[in-house]
């Protein structure tokens, strides 16, 4: 059996890794820690939280709320980890990204090449829980595409899928790295009478459909 070799064993690196293993794939993970470490990484753990701050709130009126569930629908590690332990609200960091709309497809492989996937932060999702479901995105498949299967694109109205849309169809020359939040998401159907729906009644449609239309990938 071929293996897939990830770099990095962060979050998107373990969480990749976990999820090509459950789908069937020979892993090797590679991390440089402790041999080499960097100014921000300062165990020589896998998975490390930079700083003791948070992954946001379960509550579903947030995209970040919808996108745990969505990763918790789909067997996370990093978010099994974290609700078995506690951690606190913080801000988002700068960091290094790829230009992922000119380099990457919403499958999370490269344009060139059909077994380099890429993850996490590098791919210019920002924040804990965004980095670990890229790694969760990349890691399915990473496995599929070793078992010969295709890489799935995953639906539009999930936050997963709407992070995958945002970092691979965003405007090149002006791509910023982005954290999970409703505007990614398609706009919701108007009603039939025309009325606008108002701001607070959207979060609750946004899961509902989020949620069928991962069901709906999961179940297909
Ligand atoms: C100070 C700080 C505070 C932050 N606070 C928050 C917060 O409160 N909430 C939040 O949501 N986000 C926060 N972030 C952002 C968050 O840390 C990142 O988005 C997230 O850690 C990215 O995960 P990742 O797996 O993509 O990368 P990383 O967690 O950086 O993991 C990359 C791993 O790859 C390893 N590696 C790198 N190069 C190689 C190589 N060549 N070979 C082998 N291994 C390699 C590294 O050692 C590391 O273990 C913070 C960031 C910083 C810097």
């Amino acid at each position: 059996m071929q293996t897939l070799t990830i770099i990095g064993g962060g979050l998107a690196g373990c969480e990749a890794a976990y999820q090509a293993a459950q789908g069937g794939a020979k892993v090797r993970l590679f991390e440089m820690r402790p041999k080499v470490s960097t100014k921000i990484h300062q165990t020589d753990d896998l998975a490390e939280l930079v700083c003791s701050n948070s992954l946001k709130s379960n509550a579903l009126d947030k995209a970040s709320g919808l996108l745990k569930w969505e990763m918790r629908r789909l067997d996370s590690l990093i978010i099994a980890a974290a609700d078995a332990s506690s951690v606190r609200f913080g801000v988002i960091h700068k960091n290094i990204f790829l230009n992922s709309p000119s380099v990457l497809r919403p499958t999370f492989q490269s344009q060139i090449r059909d077994d380099l996937f890429f993850a996490g932060q590098l791919t210019g999702v920002e924040g804990y829980v965004e980095s670990a479901a890229a790694g969760l995105m990349a890691g399915i498949n990473a496995a599929r595409v070793l078992a010969g299967e295709d890489a799935r694109v995953f639906p539009r109205e999930t936050v997963l899928g709407s992070l995958a849309h945002y970092i691979t169809c965003a405007d090149a020359k002006h791509f910023q790295p982005m954290n999970s939040n409703w505007a990614l998401l398609p706009p919701l159907e108007a009603r039939e009478s025309g009325k606008k729906w108002k701001k607070e009644e959207k979060p609750p449609l946004y899961v509902e459909r989020g949620q069928r239309a991962l069901e709906g990938f999961v179940t297909a």
